[in-house]
């Protein structure tokens, strides 16, 4: 007999569902005391106890009357909130992320909120150095606390429970937060600030010659300020010989003091300003404001805007350098004039000081750049300028989503291919596009846009089925050709020379014409060709799993071929299935040797490497950038990171020094994936000035993705990879689940994958690949499994199985082994 669930209504008392920035299996229910009942709403912060002494801000979700089943309620502390810090909408997302990503809705809140919103019982607060110490404008209370960080710089939050009366700190401490005294410690984000100094100008009062001119010989009050009169001059100088100045390199080379610098500043003849350093200072280009769409333009445009009649989201598909920036300014235009708010998504790398610049130029005020590397007042400031309105176009990269939109109309996933649009860790693990394209849904008659020069197979399948429209720009702005793609046939180029292998002849001829030009020249290496496998050198091919459909990797320790995907081993090849040769290649180079070849060939030429090891940090990247812009760099050797968004004008020859390693990635997308780095790093090959070069490397001149790339063949690779998708029921005909098991020891990790996946066989047997050794199988000393769940695309069977995987790892953690391994669910993985 079923029995019906009654909820308990309880008139009399109001509770209060609350998320908490913690990974708990479900939200807790907290009493509304009577003299907060008329403040809190959902989403207000609340102030609440967890467990013995542990305190939260948590965000109210729902209020109700149902008073929860078999557990005793506590009452809220604190309601910190006159006005919800976040919409429903974003309530809803949230809940959303965390059913379909398999987290909890804590763990979005965190990831979501600002750090300043974020308070618990493990919060550090910091007292701001900007504040000062003129604490006139505070109560008795917050001076306290100010105080007491004035002197010691930071508190932990019980301290200052220490300080105050325990049920006041919430709420006081959120006042000083919000009067900028103080703010929260954030361990990871703090250390990526981006530089501020403060820089000196002159008064714009003095901007003219005349006005200068009389300051310096009339003004009474610098005549009795020799000092200061001193220390002004100097800046003058510097100011005409070097540019711009920060304070502490003139009073380094003046010799000044701070007082000095005060003096003038008093008198209103200097200003200081804290500026984030321009990291592309100098390399200010022109920027069109008022251009013209081009016909092809215009009509892709007025294509979208009939898209959006009838569907609510559309796939660009343009061709790389076709101009489709120009088209979402268009587009960004028209809804802003109806007063709508607009998000403008980026890959994080793409989003470069260029762009931001080409952005505000149009938008001015109206635009807000949002990014996880800001400081959390220019975060906190967005968000507010967002959340009330005055912000309407937000041009960020993944996170931007999290802010709180109160009308958002239109949001543009720019790059929509990008893997970086994926967060791998930690949870949320979402994907931005599609997290995007629900978020849609919680507006009213809100569109999506998806832009891409080479669209993801899925969405590229949505659109020909004709769930997304489909607008196709395939000429480039201003009658500029597709770059020119030739191959270059490694095998005929052999040499005993290791350096003579990486740059063939064909190539150094190339390279050499460019550098005769003034031209730059890119160097393209993956750096993922580190995995190692087994190649014929003869004609390219690399042994593939049976099963998957994938290329095998290389285990010299066992001597054997493994498909990282299933598991299943294979005794090491002796001949080519496909040519009947007997030489098979485990070798590959990485980007350093790229630049020892470049030594020995060009030895005068300006050369740089971009990649991950290259680049650490944000400001190395930007400023190589800058070098390579400021053509300071005539050969640029790197990896995917010379791909996003680079708009090089001085670029003539692209060269892609090994194809065969991009085409033999152990990865089900790997055409795809190929496909899409050489087109786009084609892309970079004479955008403006005339007709550029790529050459690319190969053993597989037939390459079916090569001949694709080399004829810009998109629906080429598209229908040959559908295809194959379907016959091996991989998305989009499929959506994967990827368990990830983590241990200090490697039996019990791989004994638990065999429990979990034995456990799930029964009803999700033929869906279940694995469970196996991913390439890197130890990470910070765990050792890993993997388990894959191929499942059909129906909403109602992913639920379920979503449902049996957390029970599943409820279960496996009742055994004692197994309590201490780690499963990390992952949907939709890249
Ligand atoms: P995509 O994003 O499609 O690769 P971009 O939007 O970067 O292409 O455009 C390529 C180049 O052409 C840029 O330098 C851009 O400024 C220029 N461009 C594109 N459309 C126009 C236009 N209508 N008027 C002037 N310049 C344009
Ligand atoms: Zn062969
Ligand atoms: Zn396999």
């Amino acid at each position: 007999m079923e029995v019906a669930s009654i909820k308990n209504i309880d008139n009399t008392t109001l509770y209060a569902e609350v998320i908490i920035p913690l990974a708990l299996p479900l939200n807790y229910t907290w009493v509304v005391p009577q003299r907060f009942q008329e403040t809190v709403q959902p989403g207000c912060r609340v102030e609440v106890n967890l467990g013995k002494n542990k305190r939260y801000a948590g965000v109210v979700k729902r209020v109700h009357h149902e008073p929860p089943d078999f557990v005793e309620t506590k009452e809220v502390l604190n309601v910190l909130d006159a006005q919800p810090v976040v919409y429903e909408q974003q309530l809803r997302l949230w809940e959303w992320m965390a059913r379909y990503y398999m987290c909890t809705e804590g763990e979005v809140m965190a990831a979501a909120l600002p750090a300043h919103f974020k308070l618990s019982s493990e919060t550090i607060l910091v007292f701001n150095e900007e504040a000062g110490d003129d604490f006139t404008n505070l109560d008795t209370e917050e001076y306290l606390v100010a105080e007491a960080l004035h002197i010691r710089r930071e508190l932990r939050l019980p301290e200052v429970q220490q300080i105050l009366d325990a049920t006041h700190v919430y709420p006081v401490i959120n006042r000083l937060i919000q009067k900028r005294i103080c703010y929260v410690w954030e361990a990871l984000k703090e250390t990526y600030n981006p530089k501020k100094e403060t820089y000196i100008a002159l008064h714009p009062d003095y901007d003219s010659e005349a006005a200068l001119e009389r300051l310096l010989n009339e003004d009474k009050r610098l005549q009795r300020a020799e000092k200061q009169m001193q220390l002004l001059l100097a800046y003058l100088h510097f100011q005409r010989t070097e540019g711009e100045i920060t304070k502490a390199e003139l009073l380094k080379k003046a010799g000044a003091t701070d007082a000095h610098l005060k003096g003038l500043i008093e008198k209103g003849i200097l200003i200081a300003e804290k500026r984030t350093v321009d990291r592309i200072k100098g390399a200010a280009k022109q920027i069109e404001v008022n251009f013209e769409l081009s016909s092809a333009q215009e009509n892709a445009l007025q294509e979208i805007s009939d898209v959006f009649t009838s569907k609510n989201i559309c796939l660009l598909h343009g061709v790389t350098s076709s101009g489709k920036t120009e088209i979402y300014i268009r587009l960004i235009e028209r809804y802003l004039k109806a007063g709508r708010q607009i998000l403008y998504m980026l890959p994080e790398i793409a989003l470069t000081a260029q762009t931001i610049r080409r952005l505000e130029k149009h938008f001015g005020g109206h635009i807000g750049v949002y990014h996880s590397k800001f400081s959390q007042n220019e975060r906190i400031e967005i968000w507010n300028k967002v959340k009330d309105g005055r912000v309407k176009v937000v041009l960020g990269a993944r996170s931007a989503l999290f802010l709180p939109f109160d009308d958002l109309g239109l949001i543009i996933c720019d790059e929509e291919h990008d893997t970086s649009y994926k967060q791998m860790e930690p949870a949320p693990r979402y994907h931005a596009r599609d997290t995007a394209i629900y978020m849609a849904s919680l507006y009213e008659d809100c569109k999506v846009l998806l832009g891409s020069a080479t669209p993801s197979l899925e969405s590229y399948y949505n659109a020909t089925a004709g769930k997304y429209g489909l607008v196709k720009l395939m000429q480039r702005y201003g009658d500029i050709a597709m770059p020119e793609i030739e191959m270059i046939d490694t095998r005929r180029y052999r040499s005993a020379n290791d350096a003579e292998n990486i740059l063939t002849q064909p190539l150094r001829e190339a390279i050499q014409a460019a550098l005769n030009d003034q031209k730059q020249v890119i160097l393209f290496q993956n750096r993922r060709g580190y995995t190692p496998y087994q190649r014929c050198s003869t004609c390219g091919w690399v042994p593939q799993c049976r099963h998957c459909d994938v290329s095998l990797t290389y285990h010299k320790f066992y001597n054997k071929l493994v498909c990282h995907y299933c598991g299943t081993s294979y005794p090491p090849v002796i001949t080519c299935a496909r040519c009947g040769n007997h030489d098979f290649i485990q070798k590959q180079f990485g980007t350093e040797k790229i630049e020892e070849a470049l030594k020995e060939f060009f030895p005068d030429a300006r050369t740089a490497r971009m990649d991950i090891d290259s680049v650490k940090g944000k400001n190395a990247h930007h400023q190589l950038i800058q070098d390579f812009e400021q053509h300071k760099i005539d050969i640029l050797v790197g990896t995917q990171m010379v791909v996003k968004g680079l708009d090089f004008e001085n670029v003539s020859l692209v060269g892609i020094l090994d194809a065969d390693g991009i085409l033999s990635f152990a990865d089900f997308r790997v055409n795809e994936r190929a496909y899409q780095l050489m087109e786009q790093v084609s892309g970079r090959a004479g955008r403006k000035h005339g007709k550029g070069k790529v050459l690319i490397q190969t053993s597989q001149m037939q390459h079916p993705v090569l001949l694709q790339v080399k004829q810009h063949d998109y629906t080429g690779l598209y229908e040959n990879e559908i295809s194959k998708r379907e016959q091996f029921f991989y998305p989009p005909f499929s959506r994967i689940i990827k368990l990830t098991f983590k241990n200090k020891q490697k039996e019990v990790v791989r004994d638990a994958a065999q429990l979990f996946a034995g456990a799930l066989s029964s009803k999700y047997g033929k869906y279940l690949t694995g469970p196996a050794e991913p390439i890197v199988n130890k990470v910070r000393n765990q050792y890993l499994m993997e388990l894959l769940l191929k499942l059909p695309r129906s909403a109602k069977v992913l639920e379920q199985c979503k449902k049996d995987i957390l029970y599943q790892v409820a279960v496996l953690h009742q055994e004692k082994r197994y309590k201490s391994v780690i499963v990390i669910p992952d949907v939709d993985g890249v």
